[in-house]
């Protein structure tokens, strides 16, 4: 990784080998998922092989390159992984690892996940959704592999591995046809992306330069228990926005904005006891901040991440480019 990157460069590259190294197995598992290889949380949210083979993975490498010592908030851990009923779930989960990188046994598995296992305590920190976008994975669509590091509650380094959403920024969304995409940022730095595989080959990025409300593009989720839609209709009809919103899962919506492809990425809360996870917000709002586009809350706060393990004192997303995000708040003010 070139020195433009200063004292992060290493950090960087390692970051990137792991997201790249974790998007390879995901990949692949995506393509051949099968009813066995999903289980369900104690919250009933959905976990696959590919969430638990992509945190050891990512952890294996990062703590390998960069030493012992660093700190990790990953959302998954190995307590479904050790109950006797999914013996069959853990060996798959070794058999996908070990085609990527090199692993002893499944007790190696297990802590490799569990060392993700920090409280976002210390000053610093690496956080980790190795599947974000889960229920997009399972479909078959988006997801994202999302590391970040962060700094006295400061995003400082971003990597989203974008498996399927494609290099090319004129193709639509979700073709799948080639190898997919990797973001990635450092404060102060830029945006850029390059292939998720092979060599690094690098693109500055750039948000759209739209200057009105009317003519721009909105993305959110694809779940309606994600974000409020009957809200966000409601918003984007007062901005006069007339093209549809985008739904894709996961923080590729961070990407599809720092690419230029949509100007607004709105997430209302369905529920306002709902606090956002760090990791689902870390690396894909440095990287559109990087690209020129406002990061805050759907009031217009600063996303606080100096608060553990959620953003406790933020509310839904509202990332857009700097010339509509005064209108959008006000929007979502007299809306909600
Ligand atoms: P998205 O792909 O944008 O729909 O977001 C996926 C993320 O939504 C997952 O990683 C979850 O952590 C998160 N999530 C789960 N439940 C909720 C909820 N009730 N409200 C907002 N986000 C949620
Ligand atoms: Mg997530």
């Amino acid at each position: 990784m070139n020195s433009e990157f200063g004292e992060y460069k290493k950090e960087l590259q390692f970051a990137l080998e792991s997201v790249r190294l974790a998007s390879k197995a995901t990949s692949k598992i995506q393509k051949s998922l099968k009813k066995g290889d999903i289980e369900k949380k104690t919250d009933s949210s959905p976990v696959t092989i590919a969430d638990y083979a992509a945190q050891a993975i990512v952890n294996k490498h990062l703590f390998q390159s960069l030493g012992d010592d660093q700190k990790m908030v990953a959302e998954e851990d190995s307590s479904n992984l050790k109950k006797s009923t999914n013996s069959e779930l853990l060996g798959e989960i070794v058999r996908k690892v070990k085609e990527v990188i090199n692993v002893s046994d499944s007790s190696e598995i297990l802590d490799l996940i569990d060392k993700g296992n920090h409280d976002a305590s210390s000053d610093r920190y690496w956080t980790l959704d190795p599947i974000d976008g889960t229920k997009g994975f399972i479909r078959g669509e988006q997801y994202a592999i999302s590391l970040a590091l962060i700094e006295n509650g400061e995003v400082i380094l971003g990597v989203l591995g974008c498996p399927n959403l494609s290099s090319n920024h004129m193709k639509p969304f979700g073709s799948g046809d080639d190898e997919g995409t990797i973001y990635f940022s450092v404060k102060g730095k830029g945006s850029w992306s390059g292939p998720t595989h092979g060599l690094i080959k690098k693109d500055r990025l750039r948000i759209s330069d739209k200057i009105t409300a009317d003519e721009c593009r909105a993305c959110e989720s694809v779940e309606s228990s994600h974000s409020r839609f009957s809200y966000s209709s409601r918003i984007f009809d007062k901005l006069d926005i007339s093209l549809p919103p985008l739904r894709l899962d996961s923080q590729c919506k961070y990407a599809v904005v720092a690419r230029g492809q949509a100007e607004i990425y709105l997430r209302i809360p369905t529920d306002y006891h709902y606090e956002e996870k760090i990791w689902d917000h870390a690396a894909g709002s440095i990287i559109a901040q990087e690209a020129g586009a406002t990061v805050t809350d759907i009031k217009g706060e600063q996303l606080d991440f100096r608060m553990g393990k959620t953003l406790k004192k933020n509310q839904g997303i509202a990332c857009t480019i700097p010339p509509i995000h005064n209108k959008l708040l006000e929007a979502i003010g007299s809306t909600l």
